[in-house]
């Protein structure tokens, strides 16, 4: 996670709703798509380039569009056009608009959060033909619908690494009221359809890790290590990053293991003075390798290819909290019921609990006020991923009511009065003080800006501000 450098950003208001074009956040994996023309709405392809393409339901092309990480309370869509140029988006959205159609942006199609549900009969604007990435010296222009790995793979080919920023058609900076909201709460003012961000020369080539498989009575003394070793007081090592995961592996253990890596950048082989505390707890089982930053995804198995990642029909649901330190105590209480849990319901033994800790020095080299992320003193990511084969209300229920438990024992070790919560995990029934902030101020500030760009809410459908 690092700090945006604004170089340029433009907007362009269509009608009552503002076509921004900011930076994309899209997840790891990729979809390669086949495009198809199929069954044109002709009004509406009068309306666009040559290369746009529309896709109604029962095409190959829809089905392939409307795929989705998450099946759960997914939106409804009734139609898919997937621009070619950047004036197809406004046509749509102006189209949209004209017919009284809810319409959504879909990029990665890994956002996962309920309030997506509330998009019926909806259009989806999907930008997977928006994915080109250009570099020109210390500046790259990346397309809204270019998905990570496009991105970081272009770049580090051309020996560059980013820092995500904004870029389109009205140049705003720093001192524009937009720019303030779009780093943090960018998806409640527009559709992003190009980014220029500023990018540097590749300092560190190298990568390695550890990973290690650890028992389920190793947890006091792993998440005790996390916090003294690699933590430390919030000021974790800037080239350290660490991850760990719960998850049942029945071929290693009836209870669920946990699985640890340690990343290190710059190095060939992981400084022992973060790996060797992990070693002394007595990990069944420990692994090593090197390469470049093009190869954690996989290293992590979270790569394209990788289970983990693809559109398999499966319902997934995060519970995200954002906390300052581990309080052991709490998580072994939370371990404890994802045991049981994924025990006496096996449709959710294939949940996992997420536990993510980055090097945060650029994050906080960011004065708080600056932006709209809210949540710049917190220092850990956790989240329970909650997944299971969709088959009625009952086993939703259930599934529901388990990540809930589970943030709640994570949120009741905190002793604080905030929950806070990472918007891009977010489940849904969280509130806006939970994803943007509790300051009145900032909450204003939102709403506000909300009130001025998008006053008819046309962009609410992902953590709405209002
Ligand atoms: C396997 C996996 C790994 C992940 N890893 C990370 C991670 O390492 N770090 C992290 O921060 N998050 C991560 N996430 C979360 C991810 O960032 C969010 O789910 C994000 O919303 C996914 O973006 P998307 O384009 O794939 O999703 P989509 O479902 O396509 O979009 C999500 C939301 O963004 C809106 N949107 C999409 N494109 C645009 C656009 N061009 N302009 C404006 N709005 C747009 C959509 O309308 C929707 O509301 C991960 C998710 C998964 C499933």
């Amino acid at each position: 996670m690092s700090s945006p450098t604004p170089l340029l950003s433009r907007w362009r208001r269509i009608d009552s709703v503002a076509t921004v074009l900011w930076w994309s956040l899209s997840a790891i994996c990729q979809a390669n798509a086949t495009l198809q023309w199929l069954s044109p709405t002709a009004e509406l392809a009068d309306r666009l380039s040559p290369g746009a393409l529309i896709y109604s339901p029962g095409s190959d092309g829809f089905t392939q569009a409307t795929s989705r990480w998450s099946v759960y309370e997914a939106p409804n869509i009734s139609l898919v056009v997937v621009p070619s140029v950047e004036n197809d988006v406004a046509e749509t959205v102006k189209y949209a608009n004209q017919n009284n159609l809810p319409f959504i942006a879909v990029s990665g199609g890994h956002g996962a959060i309920i309030t997506e549900s509330r998009v019926q009969n909806g259009i989806e604007i999907w930008m997977n033909q928006l994915n080109t990435v250009e570099i020109d010296g210390y500046v790259a222009r990346v397309d809204g619908g270019a998905l990570t790995k496009t991105v970081s793979h272009a770049l580090w080919q051309a020996g560059k690494q980013t820092v995500l920023a904004s870029g389109d058609i009205k140049t705003i900076d720093r001192t524009c009221d937009l720019w303030w909201a779009m780093q943090g709460a960018g998806h409640n003012f527009g559709i992003v359809t190009s980014v220029s961000v500023k990018i540097y020369d590749i300092q560190y080539p190298d990568w390695a890790y550890e990973m290690f498989t650890f028992t389920g009575d190793k947890v006091e003394g792993l998440f005790d290590n996390l916090n003294v070793h690699l933590l430390r007081n919030g000021w974790p090592p800037v080239n350290i990053v660490n991850f760990a995961i719960f998850k049942r592996v029945p071929e290693i253990d009836v209870k669920p293991i946990i699985y640890l890596w340690i990343f290190q950048e710059g190095a060939t082989s992981v400084d022992s003075a973060y790996s060797k505390p992990f070693h002394h707890l007595g990990p069944s089982a420990t692994g090593v390798g090197s390469g470049t930053y093009l190869d954690v995804p996989r290293w992590l198995g979270w790569d394209s290819d990788a289970p983990s990642c693809q559109n398999s029909g499966l319902a997934n649901t995060r519970f995200p909290i954002d906390i300052r330190s581990y309080n052991v105590q709490a998580v072994r209480k939370a371990y404890d019921l994802f045991t049981d849990v994924t025990q006496k319901i096996p449709e959710l033994n294939g949940s996992r609990f997420l536990f993510e800790g980055y090097s945060l020095q650029g994050v906080k080299a960011v004065p708080g006020e600056s932006t709209a992320y809210a949540f710049r003193e917190d220092n850990l990511l956790v989240a329970p991923v909650i997944s299971w084969t969709p088959s009625g209300p009952d086993i939703a229920r259930k599934a529901t009511d388990f990540g809930k438990r589970l943030r709640q024992i994570i949120y009741e070790g905190t002793g604080r009065s905030e929950l806070h919560s990472y918007v891009n995990y977010a489940f849904g029934d969280e509130t806006p003080q939970n994803w943007y902030g509790y300051e009145r101020q900032r909450q204003q500030r939102l709403l506000g800006l909300k009130n001025n760009y998008d006053p008819d809410r046309k962009f609410s459908f992902y953590a709405p501000i209002a």
